[in-house]
């Protein structure tokens, strides 16, 4: 039997510096780019998929070094179901920015889009200034998934992007496309 294929579009949300890129990039090519540069303006990657006999054709969208604007442009947020919000676990302040990302992305886009909390970059294991005990508290807080992540050593990549998409899938109900 031949089933449709939906389309999802995600954001992928954070602090400057926190991997962003190198997340996308991991999972879409399986590559690590140690000088990874960051492109101005919105960008976006795509990747096929197959969760639960489901096919997906999936839109990641960078924020592309619009960061620092803090207020992202209109068309970056719409449509998306999903967002993954990163932080860096040896950067604290990386961790406490996340409230602001989530209070743009509530004004945003609607309520209930699914969520899911990364901390990136747990290879640097003697530079961690976020416990897990705690990204994992605030994710509970904020009704997120939550995974810990290394773009550099692939862990838990791949897991941090499906998990969401299945997650969007249990949350929503897709009209066939
Ligand atoms: P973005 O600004 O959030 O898109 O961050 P980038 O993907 O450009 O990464 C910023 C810097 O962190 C780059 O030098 C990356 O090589 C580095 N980086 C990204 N992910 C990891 C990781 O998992 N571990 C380590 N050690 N470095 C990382
Ligand atoms: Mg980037």
């Amino acid at each position: 039997m031949l089933t449709s294929t939906i389309k999802l579009k995600i954001l992928v949300i954070g602090e400057s510096g926190v991997g962003k890129s190198s997340l996308m990039l991991r999972f879409t090519d399986d590559k690590f780019d140690p000088n990874e540069q960051p492109t101005i303006g919105v960008d976006f990657k795509v990747k096929n998929l197959e969760i639960d006999g489901q096919r997906i054709y999936l839109q990641i969208w960078d924020t592309a070094g619009q960061e620092r604007f803090r207020t992202l442009i209109p068309s970056y947020y719409r449509d998306a179901t999903g967002a993954i919000l990163v932080y860096d676990v040896s950067k604290m302040n990386s961790f406490q920015k996340l409230e602001t990302w989530l209070e743009e992305l509530e004004i945003n886009t609607n309520r209930n889009i699914t969520k899911m909390i990364v901390g990136n970059k747990i290879d640097l294991q003697n530079m961690r200034k976020v416990d897990r005990e705690l990204g994992k508290k605030f994710a509970k807080q904020q009704r997120a998934l939550f995974v810990e992540t290394s773009a550099a050593n692939n862990i838990n990549v791949q897991t941090a992007f499906e998990e969401l998409v299945k997650k969007i899938l249990e949350d929503n109900i897709f009209d066939d496309q």
